[in-house]
């Protein structure tokens, strides 16, 4: 089945349009700087050539308008007709604690995304807006919405509960979410494919490392923890985002600097992190770059960005009780030797041993192990592919909408 799957930022429209029934990528692409009076446009089919060009796309539909005339034009040979795509599959960040799997997009599922904007302001609107332009372009083909929170919904209460006041998670639903969900779940699944062992004998640690970060412990196949929250702003220290810090530091700031609510938000969104520690990027290549120039602040990031990787793998090596594999994702986690390996340095006593060479020289783009023969824990690289899962929900809840009404 022919799944165009979506993912809506503010200013942004990615694509990939999928096969589902030999898993391949047909085209895939990026309208940015929507609503700016130069917004950029990517086109790249699979096996030809890739396009980059400036146009002005005053919102998100003009965005999708673009996409479809691309994958339209007989020139490019990708489709013949919109009916060749059978269904579309949204990326939406919140589910909120309603949606425990993908759903069939309808009036309630579209009312309940919007209920979960306070939830996560920067994420839901636009994906709703993705939906919504879609919809319009597609008016006669289900929808999907598959959840970056999902598969975190296995979490037992001990995991996803804050220390306040319960009534405060009654009455706003204040708990941790988790996100990365798709890439969590593919990551795991791959390893049990790759390995032969099966999901419910083994506990494994997904560290899904890019631009945002985020680690998951994985147990009998089930999400049991991870290290972001309410929002995606928790845990690691990523690009921009601060991570976890101590809450009194915003009380202080706020009385210290004279913060707004905006101001505290954007200094833990778009300041902090990576970019913040080292006052120079949040680019882990820029940064590994200055460090071995021998900027000091540049290898503090690093440092500091693998010292929490290191700290919430112990712990949920801990909370497990074990784990058979610990896996790397994303485009640091599958880039970055050097941040595995610092991550992972001098845990000899819990038994985690990179194999450094097969660490220096796994080959980008396929599943690879990276731990030595007598890692007590194996170690592996695994290549995420979160628009996959997407596409593939997608296609089973539209087949099942194709033979009932009820879905
Ligand atoms: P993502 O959000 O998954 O696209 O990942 C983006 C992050 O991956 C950025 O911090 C990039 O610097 C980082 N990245 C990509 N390629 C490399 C590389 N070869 N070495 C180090 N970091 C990389």
């Amino acid at each position: 089945m022919l799944v165009l799957v979506i993912n809506c930022g503010s200013s942004s429209v990615k694509y990939n349009l999928i096969d589902t029934s030999d898993e391949r990528n047909l085209c895939k692409g990026l309208v940015e700087r929507i609503g700016a009076v130069t917004s950029i446009v990517k086109h790249e089919p699979e096996g030809q050539r890739h396009t980059k060009s400036t146009r002005t796309i005053a919102n998100h539909s003009e965005a999708l308008q673009e996409i479809m005339s691309y994958l339209l034009d007989p020139d490019n040979q990708i489709i013949e007709s919109p009916s060749d795509i059978k269904a579309v599959g949204h990326r939406v960040v919140h589910g909120g604690e309603m949606f425990k799997d993908s759903v069939l997009i309808d009036d309630d599922v579209t009312k309940a995304i919007e209920q979960a904007f306070d939830l996560a302001p920067l994420h839901n609107p636009p994906n709703l807006r993705g939906i919504q332009a879609a919809q319009k372009n597609l008016p006669d083909i289900p929808h999907v919405a598959v959840f970056d929170t999902a598969f975190h919904h296995s979490l037992p209460n001990k995991a996803f509960l804050y220390g306040i006041p319960n009534r405060l998670y009654r009455r706003y639903k204040i708990r941790k979410y988790g996100f990365h969900g798709t890439s969590h779940y593919f990551v795991s699944r791959q390893y049990y494919k790759e390995t032969g062992e099966k999901a419910q004998d083994t506990k494994v640690i997904t560290c899904h490392l890019g631009n945002g970060a985020s680690i998951a412990a994985v147990d009998g196949g089930k999400s049991v923890d991870t290290s972001m929250g309410f929002t995606p702003l928790s845990g690691l220290v990523m690009g921009t985002r601060s991570g976890d810090i101590d809450p009194s530091i915003l009380f202080y700031l706020i009385e210290k600097e004279e913060l707004t609510l905006a101001n505290v938000h954007a200094l833990l969104n778009r300041h902090s992190g990576l970019l913040g520690v080292s006052g120079y990027a949040s680019d882990m290549r820029d940064l590994i770059e200055e460090a071995d120039n021998g900027d000091r602040r540049c290898q503090q990031a690093i440092d500091l960005f693998c010292y929490k990787i290191k700290q919430y793998i112990g712990s949920y090596i801990a909370t497990m009780n074990g784990c058979d594999a610990i896996i790397f994702t994303a485009g640091i986690g599958e880039n970055a030797p050097l941040i595995r390996q610092e991550s992972l340095a001098g845990m000899d006593y819990l038994g985690i041993e990179v194999d450094e060479e097969k660490n220096t020289n796994a080959e980008r783009g396929t599943v690879q192990k990276i731990s030595t023969d007598s890692s007590k824990t194996d170690v592996y690289v695994i290549p995420t592919n979160e628009e996959l899962v997407i596409a593939i929900d997608t296609a089973k809840i539209a087949q099942a909408a194709d033979q009932s009404p009820w879905v």
